[in-house]
């Protein structure tokens, strides 16, 4: 085996997404943006999080989302519960209006 050919497996946390392409990643559009999803497993909540769907702690464990601008910074990646984050068109109430929100 060659030492050269290390491939990043396991060189990022679990909890760090970063703007690479791999676990399970999706693209879904809000307020005008397009947010990559990526699904978190239960080994991979480690931490607790706090939903901006509807202010609760996410505890470790427990499956959810991440989800962050596509053309953003990847710091700004937030951890929702899942119906928090389909719901999201309902519960975005606070959230996210700093940037660039739309005023019809
Ligand atoms: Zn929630």
């Amino acid at each position: 085996m060659s030492p050269r050919r290390n491939r990043q497996r396991g060189a990022q946390p679990a909890d760090h997404p970063g703007p690479g392409r791999y676990g399970l990643e999706i693209t879904e559009e809000w307020r005008g943006e397009d947010w990559v999803v990526r699904q978190i497993g239960s080994a991979g909540a480690v931490k607790h999080y706090r939903c901006p769907g509807c202010d609760q702690e996410i505890p470790p464990g427990v499956p959810h989302v991440v989800t962050w601008p596509r053309y953003g910074d990847v710091d700004d990646r937030r951890h929702w519960h899942r119906a928090c984050w389909n719901a999201r068109n309902r519960r975005s109430a606070r959230l996210q209006r700093s940037r660039n929100a739309p005023r019809y």
